[in-house]
């Protein structure tokens, strides 16, 4: 009976869109023959883990928690979820997320929102969102369902949905973790990395998950550091520098002194702390949500009836008739709403105005990065400008949604690897994350100031 009131909290979550228990109890099993027969043990023999849905694993339906890839069921692995069944990890079962990985709070997916299982503990009793995209990881991983899980994060999706929650996730220089299988959001930007309770174990996750692939044209050809066997809380000759443009207007003042803890503790562990500017910050936010639905909107052109999963064939209908009806059924409004902003300003009349504009805005944005590794070796901002949310709060208003994203994405236009932390909790008793951002390469740095 206890057991059975167990898998229906769990299930209430709404964190797994497909379970996939044999898949975890193969890899136990392997794991347990191994250690009979005296092998060496593999970095995560039998550990289960959650696999986001925007991962291809083959065999197993892979939706990107779309309608339009409902009964998709890739014929290959995707490099990353491959690694990690060489390293001994089974997988448990298909996580939730926002539909294309496109939303921050997991309300976007077509198979329903997933709840948190953090409540807030000043009288507010409604469910709260588990951040997006990878809501589905953070959910699973905070209510203990699995301990460690994969995210994507385009920007911002593996640490904002880490900070709800209250658990690490880092999101590594862009091109560690080959792309190869995973359903595209916007390529330029799209970076698999690991979500887990520590950070010890996110550090053993991503040696598992990085590597070269000759299928990825981005994948950088460089040997995997041992970045567990490298961690050390001592940051003794480390310079944090402290972006002073990331003290936004109407900041709330526990965000405020969540990064007054953060900055504390790393001084405590030897760091010294130094202001910096990153000037063109407050251009991230419009430069991102310009070049991410642009890349989306070429990207999700292939969903077109003929190629993968549902197909809307109207009586009498033409292919035009088709692709418009498969399109209009298979896609919701948040992806509608990013097809149509990048179709127009990738139009004719409008790609100077706004993407090649964007696209400035976006070296200008790697430079202040860039001028600002000459004062110091890491920066240390909030993940979020907010704690989590209730579920509903912000769906009407997709500006306000987007501005949740405002410290995250800069380190992703600049493709910089970039962790989120927990700090602590705010008022009403929900998490709130801290985030540290490396030159590129270097998530020593980064999985050390976490630690
Ligand atoms: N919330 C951001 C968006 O909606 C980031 C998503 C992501 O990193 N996949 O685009």
């Amino acid at each position: 009976e206890g057991f059975n009131a167990a898998v229906a909290g769990a299930k209430a979550l709404n964190a797994f869109i497909v379970d996939t228990p044999d898949h975890a109890l193969a890899a136990a099993d392997a794991a347990d023959a191994a250690r009979a027969a005296g092998d060496a043990a593999k970095p995560l023999a039998g550990v289960p883990i959650g696999m986001k849905d925007l991962f291809c694993t083959k065999g197993v339906q892979t939706t990107a928690a779309s309608h339009i890839l409902e009964g998709f069921v890739p014929p290959y692995e995707s490099t990353v979820s491959g690694k990690l069944w060489e390293a001994g990890a089974g997988m448990l079962g298909k996580l939730n997320l926002d539909q294309f990985a496109m939303g921050s709070s997991n309300e976007t997916s077509y198979f329903g929102n997933v709840i948190s299982p953090w409540r807030r503990n000043d009288g507010g009793n409604a469910a709260m969102a588990p951040g997006g995209s990878s809501g589905g990881s953070a959910s699973a991983i905070a209510a203990r369902l699995c301990p460690a899980a994969t995210g994507t994060d385009t920007g911002g999706s593996i640490r904002q949905p880490a900070a709800f929650v209250g658990i690490s996730g880092i999101k590594p220089t862009y091109g560690r973790c080959s792309r190869w299988g995973v359903v595209a959001f916007a390529s330029s930007l799209d970076q698999a990395g690991p979500m887990a309770r520590d950070v010890r174990d996110c550090a053993i996750m991503l040696e598992a998950m990085s590597g070269f692939d000759a299928k990825d044209s981005t994948s950088l050809d460089l040997e995997v550091p041992h970045w567990e066997a490298g961690l050390s809380s001592d940051l003794k000759g480390k310079r944090v520098g402290i972006p002073k443009e990331y003290r936004v207007e109407g900041m709330p003042a526990e965000i405020e002194a969540l990064w007054q803890q953060g900055i504390d503790w790393l001084r405590d562990a030897g760091a010294e702390i130094v202001e910096v500017s990153l000037p063109h910050t407050r251009y991230a936010l419009p430069a991102y949500y310009i070049i991410a639905p642009a890349e989306a909107s070429s990207n999700l052109a292939r969903y077109d009836g003929v190629r993968y999963g549902q197909r809307e064939l109207p009586e009498g209908a033409n292919l035009q008739d088709m692709y418009a009806a498969t399109r209009s059924a298979g896609f919701g409004p948040e992806v509608k709403r990013r097809i149509m902003i990048g179709t127009y300003v990738l139009s004719a009349g409008y790609y100077h105005a706004y993407y090649t504009q964007a696209q400035k805005v976006r070296t200008l944005i790697a430079r202040d990065f860039a001028e600002a590794w000459d004062h110091c070796d890491l920066l240390l901002t909030p993940t979020a400008p907010s704690a989590a949310f209730a579920l509903g709060e912000k769906m009407a208003d997709p500006l306000a949604m987007y501005l949740n994203d405002v410290f995250t994405v800069p380190s992703s236009l600049a493709g910089l690897p970039a962790m989120s932390v927990p700090g602590g909790l705010d008022a009403g008793g929900l998490p709130l994350g801290l985030q540290v951002i490396g030159r590129p390469l270097d998530e020593q740095s980064v999985l050390n100031a976490g630690l």
